[in-house]
């Protein structure tokens, strides 16, 4: 074998390295680098790490410790099979001490390198936790129904949406996902959003689940940077009328299935469908709710009509027979007692509204 004199040491050996020994390559040879302080900024409430001149989520305080680590470390671009093992230590909840371990193939060498850095944590509110609690908006969803005050019920119903859309929302990074502000009052709840994208979600969550419908204006509001600033206000309006409830529209006594840009519902008295808008039943009588229906006996049953005990007086009284109507005499079947008659509910329709 030939044996080569390394120029820096005068050592023989077989192979030079860029001209010199590999003892004399290594020896200057930086496979990492880490500066010995490293500082990162967190948001004190949500926990963003504020990185690249931008906040984002990226997990608890130990991952925003080791992504800082890795962002600062740099490893030799000669470097090939790198693996990296990194040791968090907290000190205290401002400053942690991280150690890093580096093996690597150089010019098919292995090698392996060692450091240490100080984490020093800084935590203050990031840009979107400083808008939240300062009361920052850019949209308002007013929740109204239309006809009537919404319930109690579908106020709270109304908040909790809204609320689980946010937080949904702000896991998969939307970081205006917030709500400012809730107001209830009586004739319906008003939310101040962060995000006009996510009010829009919220409207659509709402919709699918109570129904109704709602329209967006823009009100300008200033200017920013030259450009028109705009807040835009969601009207939201739950329906007149609700699923389950019974109208009297036209002489017909239609139970309301659904209720969104249409009104789909059933005739109680034959079992046909109903299908309208929300413009078109506005100031129908509700004379009902499903949920008022009572068990009554099922005296006998003629081709078109039956025969049921009326659940107050207990006097005999025939109605008509509904569609798909399998109950025997003697039964107790489900029926709606209203100021326009008694109806016998199919038991498909139970089987619905349960
Ligand atoms: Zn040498
Ligand atoms: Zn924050």
């Amino acid at each position: 074998m030939n044996s080569i004199t390394c120029p820096k040491c005068g050592k023989e050996c077989d192979k030079l390295f860029d001209s010199v020994c590999r003892d004399c390559f290594f020896e200057t040879f930086k496979l990492i680098e880490l500066p010995l302080v490293l500082h990162v900024r967190i948001c004190s409430s949500c926990g963003a790490y504020f990185h690249r001149s931008r906040w984002e989520d990226i997990g608890n305080i130990e991952e925003v410790v080791l992504k800082a680590v890795e962002n600062a470390l740099f490893i030799h671009n000669e470097a090939g099979d790198v693996e990296l093992y990194l040791e968090p230590r907290e000190v205290t909840p401002y400053m942690y001490r991280v150690r890093a371990e580096v093996d690597a193939i150089v010019r098919e060498e292995p090698v392996h390198a060692e450091a240490e850095t100080e984490v020093r944590v800084q935590r203050i509110a990031c840009d979107m936790c400083s808008r939240e609690s300062g009361g920052y908006f850019e949209a308002i969803i007013q929740i109204r129904a239309t006809g009537r005050f919404p319930t109690e019920e579908e106020k709270k119903c109304c908040s909790a949406i809204a609320r689980e859309a946010m937080k949904s929302m702000k896991k998969k990074g939307d970081r205006l996902a917030f709500i400012s502000e809730c107001q209830e009052q009586k004739e319906g709840v008003d939310l101040y959003m962060g995000s006009m994208n996510a009010s829009r979600q919220v409207c659509r969550a709402i919709i699918s689940e109570l129904g109704g419908s709602f329209s967006e204006s823009p009100t300008l509001v200033g200017m920013k940077d030259g450009k028109n600033l705009y807040r835009i206000t969601f009207a939201m309006r739950l329906p007149e009328f609700r699923p389950g409830d019974v109208i009297k529209f036209r002489g017909r006594i239609i139970q309301i299935r659904s209720s969104g840009k249409k009104v789909n519902g059933i005739s109680l008295e034959d079992g046909s469908r109903f299908i309208s808008t929300p413009e078109e039943i506005k100031g129908a009588e509700k004379i009902a709710n499903i949920r008022d229906m009572v068990y009554t006996v099922l005296v006998s049953i003629e081709e078109n009509a039956i025969l049921v005990l009326d659940p107050e007086t207990y006097e005999t009284v025939a109605i008509k027979k509904p569609m798909s109507f399998s109950a025997e005499a003697g039964d107790e079947i489900p029926v709606l007692k209203t100021e326009y008659g008694i109806f016998a509910l199919a038991n498909f329709e139970l089987l619905r509204e349960k």
